[in-house]
Parts: structure tokens; C-alpha cells; sequence
């Protein structure tokens, strides 16, 4: 590992706890006195079903899973998710309602419209997604297949900080870009899923989580590698898992065990984004953050500066400091700090430091 070192606010993939590439750096070439890499066992081996296994297991464990929910390793990413959804759930006959929230809802829905009947159960766009739905703004109907929701949005740096009570309609979430950064109640929800690249590894591994009576009503009239039902049924090893980034997996849920799980760390999220939401709003304008108070994201922090030239100048001279990924998204623009799980406090204390001395110099 270099010892150059840099604070990494990327969107995604994202930082990783440093404690944990080291300790997969030294496993690398000879996991645990095996003379073999992981990535070059069988994945019916033993040694990897262990590390299969005990990834699910804390999932389950961290997340207080419900034993009436299925935990899937899948592959594809959330982007193959906004295909199997309605795939597997969105029955003939039935509707299903997608609350729009920011780029990645836009997509989940136009997935959705090639396979069924799909709606907007709600929208932000006429303010450019500066804050969620509200939740008494929600429509469906009680004969819905499914209500979708985005957690949390990436692009925009909103997040919902409460759930709607779609009653008997299963609510599916796309958890990626928060999932695991606060407690959240399961069993509100019909489905949870999210690509790894975030909050929990390295891309290539999407975890599912899954109710199982919705597994059982399913429609059987696809593909079996796309039915949710063929990787329940075989313990997500249907076919070859990514399991090198299933490792990780597990390694990066025992790092966040080792931080005294999701209490600790929705707690560590918050004082981390404080700091700089805190510099944006005593900036008497020099900062301005895209997102409205109380829909503001824990995870991505989005901000302007008074005009496109002195955006450039901050990027740069960012650059220049050691911060990597502060660039907005395109369709947004301006600067993001994106402050997920394994981004240290420190890194966060620095960026505040970096964004207070830029507006001193530059006010
Ligand atoms: N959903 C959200 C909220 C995301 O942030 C992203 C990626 O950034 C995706 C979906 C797409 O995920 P993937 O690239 O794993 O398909």
C-alpha cells in the first residue's frame, strides 16, 4: 500500500476502511495458510462457503434481518435490480408506483415502464429534486404491486429520514448509496436492495433483502438467473458469486461490528456531515447547498459557489490539497462531498478546515 494519502470523498465506488484493504492486502496471495488466493478457490470449497456464509450472517446480524426475510448476493449492480423488480413482482393486472426522488427513481421507473404498468407515486423534479416527496404527497392504491422509494440520493444529496406506511403494499427500497449507515426498520419494507460499491465493498456484489411471501408469489414465467426465487433456493451460489468482492463484504460488515454497529455509526455519519453543512450554512452565502434543511443527506453533501469560475478554483485547489471526488455529478453540477461509512472523521475535519480557509481567502 502507497503511503501517499488522500481523503476520499468520492460518490462510487467509494473509500473503503483502510484496516480492512491492509488486512485483505496481507490475505491476498495466501488465505489463512491455504497456499491459495480466495479468488482462485472453488466457490463449492468449504474455506469460501465459510466467508459466504458469515457475510450473510452479519448482514443479518447488523441489519436485525427478520427471519421471515431471504439476504441475497447477487451480481448486475442496483441498475439490474430496476429490471428484476418488476420482473419478478409486477404481476398482470397490477400497477406499480415509483416515488421520484432523484436520477436513480428516473431510472428504476423507465426500467419498469418495459416490463409493466408503472406510475409516479409522487415527484420532486419541478424543483430539480431539491428535497424528498413528502410522504402525505404519496399516492397508491391498495392493489398496487409495489411502492419504490430511493433512500437516499446520490446525485442530488437527499435522503429520506422517515419511510411511508404503504400498509399491505410492499415497499421496496434502493438502498445504495445509504444502506447500513443508520438503524432502519426491515420489516417495514417488502424488499431492500444495493449495489456493495458504497457503503459495503467493492463493486460487483448487490445485496437483496427480501421478504420471503413475496418470493413465493412471484412469477415464474422469466428467466431462472433472473427469479430472486433461484438464488434463495440455492444460498445465492446458483452460479459463480463474485467471490472476491463477497470477501470484502465480510470484511468490511466485521469493520463495522468493530465500530459498535449501526447505532455508532448513524452517529459518526451525523457528526461527519455536520461539519460541513455546518460551514455551508454560517458561510453567509459563499457556500450554498443544493439540498433543502430537512431533506439533507448524511451520506452526500451537495454545494455551489457563487458562480462557475471560482467552482473551478475551489475543485482545483482542493485537488491540489489531497481531496479527491468533490466534483458534482453533471446533471447537477457544482461540488459534492460524498461522507459514507469508512470516511474517517478526520478526512471530514480536514474538507471543513480546506472550505473555511478557501472562503477567507476568496470572500
Ligand atoms: N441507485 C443509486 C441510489 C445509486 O447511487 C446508484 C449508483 O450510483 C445506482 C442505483 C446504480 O447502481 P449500479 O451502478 O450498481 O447499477
Amino acid at each position: 500500500i502507497s503511503q501517499k494519502s488522500v481523503y476520499n470523498f468520492n460518490a462510487g465506488p467509494s473509500a473503503l476502511p483502510r484496516e480492512v484493504l491492509e488486512k485483505a492486502q496481507k490475505e491476498l496471495v495466501d488465505f489463512k495458510n491455504s497456499g491459495m488466493s480466495i479468488m482462485e478457490m472453488s466457490h463449492r470449497s468449504a474455506a469460501y462457503e465459510e466467508v459466504h456464509n458469515q457475510a450473510i450472517q452479519r448482514l443479518r446480524s447488523l441489519f436485525a434481518i427478520p427471519e421471515n426475510y431471504e439476504v441475497l448476493l447477487l451480481q448486475g449492480g442496483a441498475s439490474l435490480q430496476f429490471a428484476m423488480i418488476p420482473m419478478n413482482f409486477l404481476t398482470s393486472g397490477k400497477k406499480a408506483g415509483y416515488i421520484m426522488s432523484g436520477a436513480w427513481s428516473d431510472k428504476a421507473l423507465k426500467e419498469g415502464k418495459t416490463i409493466g404498468d408503472v406510475f409516479e407515486a409522487a415527484s420532486t423534479k419541478e424543483t430539480n429534486y431539491n428535497r424528498v416527496p413528502s410522504l402525505a404527497d404519496i399516492q397508491f392504491d391498495d392493489k398496487d404491486a409495489y411502492v419504490h422509494i430511493t433512500s437516499n440520493n446520490t446525485i442530488f444529496g437527499t435522503q429520506f429520514q422517515e419511510f411511508p406506511d404503504t400498509g399491505d403494499v410492499p415497499l421496496i427500497a434502493d438502498m445504495s448509496s445509504d444502506i447500513l449507515s443508520r438503524p432502519i426498520d426491515v420489516s417495514k419494507f417488502g424488499m431492500i436492495y444495493a449495489g456493495a460499491q458504497k457503503n459495503l465493498g467493492p463493486s460487483g456484489v448487490t445485496v437483496a433483502i427480501i421478504r420471503k411471501d413475496l418470493l413465493e408469489n412471484a412469477n415464474v414465467e422469466i428467466p431462472a438467473i433472473l427469479k430472486y426465487s433461484t438464488h434463495s433456493t440455492n444460498n445465492s451460489l446458483y452460479n459463480t458469486p463474485p467471490s472476491f468482492g463477497i470477501y470484502m463484504l465480510g470484511e468490511v460488515l466485521g469493520w463495522m461490528e468493530q465500530q459498535g454497529g449501526l447505532e455508532q455509526i448513524a452517529k459518526n455519519n451525523e457528526a461527519k456531515a455536520t461539519l460541513i453543512y455546518d460551514v455551508i450554512d454560517e458561510s453567509n452565502g459563499f457556500y450554498t447547498g443544493h439540498a433543502e434543511k430537512d431533506s439533507r443527506s448524511l451520506m452526500n453533501i451537495t454545494f455551489r459557489l457563487a458562480d462557475e469560475q471560482l467552482e473551478k478554483q475551489f475543485l482545483q485547489e482542493a485537488k491540489e490539497a489531497g481531496f479527491v471526488g468533490l466534483n458534482g455529478h453533471r446533471s447537477v453540477g457544482g461540488c459534492r462531498a460524498s461522507a459514507y461509512n469508512a470516511v474517517p472523521f478526520a478526512a471530514c475535519q480536514a474538507l471543513q478546515q480546506f472550505m473555511l480557509n478557501f472562503q477567507a481567502k476568496n470572500q
